[in-house]
This record gives structure tokens, C-alpha cells and sequence, in this order.
């Protein structure tokens, strides 16, 4: 087995006793920052308790609230002139979470990149093509310096003129692409629409990640692009892409635990859950000087799949994120996650990529909707055919959220549809009658 780097061929002993080493400096480094002078003061805790990897769980817990109400350094554990690279996570209210890199985080960074792509196959002689924003987003710049690291000719295409994209990929025989999965299936639609087939495209290997997706969206992107598509997460928290990625075997997916110590907890307890039961990930920085974060609550929802992987790889596998403890919703007494109402209706042939939930309060009730892209040619079928496909959607859906949703069935490419992560739920509830 060729391995990028020589962490992946680690053996558990080794694994565990580098995250009690690598643990123990975080928590010293981090206690330069101001917040965690307080936080981790608070608890009691120093660098000296710390022997095992296990005692990451003396530590305490860091939220998203606690970075916003850091904004914008209070998280700097070295001086302001040592940070080089500027980062914020996606999310779209109140002061964003800055995440801060020194060169040395930036190098790390690039080499845990560059090791998730050589792990599926790419090479320096590849083509790459990063079809991601390349604002604060992490999965632009991130992915890009992992590319480069790893000597591939790198293209920033950044995202949209799907036409452009198709023309870089052609004439530049780009053999390796990093792409959100909801915009893969819109690229590979509109081509079919233009009457050519996405399958004739070079490239063979595509990156997707930035949102949840079910194993039937990523069969379906393999499929009609002729790729294998290799699930990435990452958090820009947790620097952004290169923290968790699928291997050849595309059964869970790889953390690096030489960089990171991953933990699955009770969402509502905070307690550890046994090994192989869902809950919410808990993410601890090993390696990183200018801003480490320890414990964070990711909010994902996973677990630790059992079992060895057949790469040989040791680093423990995610399951594929199921959604966000935050992404519940609650219909007529039922916990509905989004992940649930895909996974029914990609099993559809009948049903194109794009869809969205519709929550609505109306006559002292709620009420789901679920708008339907149907393909084309289903479309033009008689009235009877699409009254039949809304029914079996409908009680299908209710086999696996227990309550029966409204379906509407709509032409391909009528919902919105923005440029970066794809929104699959709009709670209207709240909203004034
Ligand atoms: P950001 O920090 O803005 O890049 O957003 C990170 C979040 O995106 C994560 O916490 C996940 O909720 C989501 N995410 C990233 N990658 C994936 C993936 N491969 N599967 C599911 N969700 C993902
Ligand atoms: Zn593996």
C-alpha cells in the first residue's frame, strides 16, 4: 500500500499515544488564547492532567457561541502578525466564527489535503478542477492548496457559468474535480438537456462534500458523470475540508486521528456514547498553533462504524453525516431529519435531483409540503401517471416519517436553486399569517 503519509499506516497504539502527546501541548498552546485562559481555567484542567487521549473528556466543551462571542481574535493563541490566512464558516447569521491560520497551520492543512486525495487515487499528473467558492469558504482555498500540494495542475474555477466549467473541463481534459453534490447532478443535467451525455466527459474521480447527501445522491452523481465520487467533510472550524474523507472502499469515512481527535456524544447530555451509536460529533484540533479548538460541538450527526476497513487504514471511519441536531424539524409529533425525506425520493427513478420541504402553519396546524423536481420526460406523461407517482411518493414517505406529507410534483429546473450549499428546508411557521 502507497501511502501519502506515513501517519496512515499508524497502528492504534501509535495513533493513541501521538493524540496524548499532541493533546497535552493543544491545551497548553490553547491557554495563550484569551478565551481559553478563561474557559479552561474555569474547569481546573491543566496541561498535566492530560496523559491519555481518554482525557480529552476532562476538557470542556466549545460551541459555536462561544467562537461567535470571541469575534473576532479572542481565540488567537499566538500574536496577531504570526496569522497569515483569514476564515469564516458558512453560517448565515450573527457575527460569523472566525477561524485564523499561522503558515504552519496553512502547511498542515494543505498536506492532510493533499493525503485525503492521493488515498482516492489522484496524482500529480492529474487535472483538478475545484468548482467551489473561493470566498471565506474553506472548500476554495483549502481544497485548492491540497491540490497543488499534491503537484496536480489546479484549476480555481471558483463556482456558476456552468457553460465555462464545461469548457475548462473539456479542452483541459480535467481528470479530477471537487464539486457540491447538488450542483454535480445540476451540471450533469444540463448537459443532458443540451442532448450530450455527461458520461463522455473526462474526468474520473470527483470530491464531493460541503453538504449531506445520501448514499443514493452519490450513486446517482457516479452514474450520470461516469465518476466515482468520494464523500469529504470537514468544518472550518476543523480548518475545512481534509478532516474526515472517504477511502477506495467508499464505506465510511477516514478521520485523521494523527490531527484530530473525534468523539460522538449525546447531543442533549454532552455524555461519550458508546462506540458504533449515533449522536453529535465532538471535534478537538491536535496539531494546530495559531487558533486550536478543543472539544467543539459540531452539531453533525454520525457514529464510528465497527470493523476494520479492507485499505488497511486504522484512523476510525464516520458513517456519511446524517444531518445536524439543529436540522430536526417537528410535524404533527414526528422528529423528521431532510436526509430521511432524500433518501425516499432518490430511490425514485422518476425523481430529478432537486427538491424542498415546505413547513407552513395554517387552521392551528402545521403542515409538510414537499415540492418535486420530476424529470422531464415523466413530465409530459398523461395526469393519471403523475397522480399515481405523488401518491406512491407520499406513502412512501409516510413509511419512513410516520406522517404523510403534501407532494407536489414540479418541472425540472423550476426551484430555486443558489450557487452554494443547497437549502432543502424553508420554515415558513413563523411567519406572520
Ligand atoms: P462550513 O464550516 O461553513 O464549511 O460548514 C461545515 C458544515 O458543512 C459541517 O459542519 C456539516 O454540517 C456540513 N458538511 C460539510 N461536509 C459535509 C459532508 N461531506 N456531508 C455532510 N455534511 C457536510
Ligand atoms: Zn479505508
Amino acid at each position: 500500500m502507497q501511502y501519502y503519509a506515513a501517519a496512515e499506516g499508524w497502528n492504534r497504539e501509535t495513533i493513541r499515544q501521538t493524540q496524548a502527546v499532541r493533546l497535552k501541548n493543544t491545551v497548553a498552546q490553547a491557554l495563550r488564547s484569551p478565551f481559553y485562559k478563561e474557559h479552561l481555567g474555569k474547569s481546573g484542567v491543566s496541561p498535566a492532567d492530560i496523559r491519555s487521549c481518554d482525557d480529552v473528556r476532562l476538557l470542556p466543551f466549545t460551541t459555536k457561541d462561544h467562537l461567535r462571542n470571541a469575534y473576532p481574535d479572542g481565540l488567537f493563541a499566538v500574536p496577531r502578525e504570526e496569522m497569515v490566512r483569514f476564515h469564516a464558516s458558512s453560517g448565515t447569521t450573527g457575527a460569523p466564527t472566525v477561524i485564523c491560520h499561522t503558515q504552519d497551520d496553512l502547511d498542515t492543512w494543505a498536506d492532510l489535503m493533499a493525503r485525503c486525495m492521493h488515498m482516492v487515487g489522484m496524482r500529480k499528473t492529474d487535472v483538478f478542477q475545484n468548482i467551489a467558492g473561493y470566498g471565506l469558504f474553506t472548500g476554495g482555498l483549502g481544497i485548492h492548496c491540497g491540490a497543488e500540494r499534491l503537484g496536480c495542475l489546479t484549476i480555481p474555477a471558483g463556482v456558476g457559468n456552468t457553460r465555462r466549467q464545461l469548457m475548462i473541463i473539456r479542452d483541459m481534459g480535467v481528470t479530477a474535480l471537487h464539486i457540491i453534490p447538488s450542483y454535480a447532478l445540476y451540471l450533469g443535467n444540463s448537459l443532458m438537456d443540451n442532448g450530450e451525455d455527461p458520461r463522455s466527459l473526462p474526468p474520473r474521480i470527483a470530491l464531493i462534500g460541503a453538504e449531506p447527501h445520501t448514499e443514493e445522491m452519490r450513486r446517482r452523481i457516479e452514474y450520470l458523470l461516469g465518476v466515482k465520487a468520494y464523500n469529504s467533510y470537514g468544518l472550518s472550524e476543523m480548518n475545512g475540508p481534509g478532516v474526515a474523507f472517504e477511502c477506495l472502499a467508499q464505506n465510511g469515512l477516514h478521520v485523521w486521528e494523527d490531527a484530530f481527535i473525534a468523539e460522538i456524544v449525546d447531543p442533549d447530555s454532552g455524555e461519550n456514547l458508546p462506540d458504533g451509536e449515533i449522536g453529535e460529533l465532538v471535534m478537538t484540533t491536535l496539531t494546530r498553533r495559531g487558533m486550536p479548538v478543543i472539544r467543539y460541538r459540531t452539531r453533525d450527526l454520525t457514529r464510528f462504524l465497527p470493523g476494520p476497513c479492507p485499505c488497511g487504514r486504522v484512523h476510525r471511519r464516520l458513517e456519511r453525516i446524517s444531518g445536524r441536531v439543529d436540522d430536526m424539524f417537528i410535524v404533527k409529533g414526528c422528529n423528521i431529519y431532510p436526509m430521511q425525506v432524500e433518501q425516499v425520493l432518490m430511490s425514485f427513478p422518476e425523481v430529478a435531483e432537486n427538491y424542498m420541504i415546505i413547513l407552513e402553519h395554517k387552521d392551528s396546524m402545521d403542515h409538510m409540503r414537499v415540492q418535486v423536481e420530476v424529470r422531464g420526460e415523466y413530465f409530459v406523461e398523461d395526469m393519471r401517471v403523475l397522480t399515481s407517482l405523488q401518491k406512491r411518493i407520499a406513502s412512501r414517505l409516510r413509511d419512513e416519517i410516520l406522517m404523510t406529507p403534501k407532494v407536489d410534483l414540479v418541472e425540472p429546473n423550476s426551484l430555486p436553486r443558489g450557487e452554494g450549499k443547497a437549502k432543502r428546508v424553508d420554515d415558513r411557521r413563523q411567519e406572520a399569517p
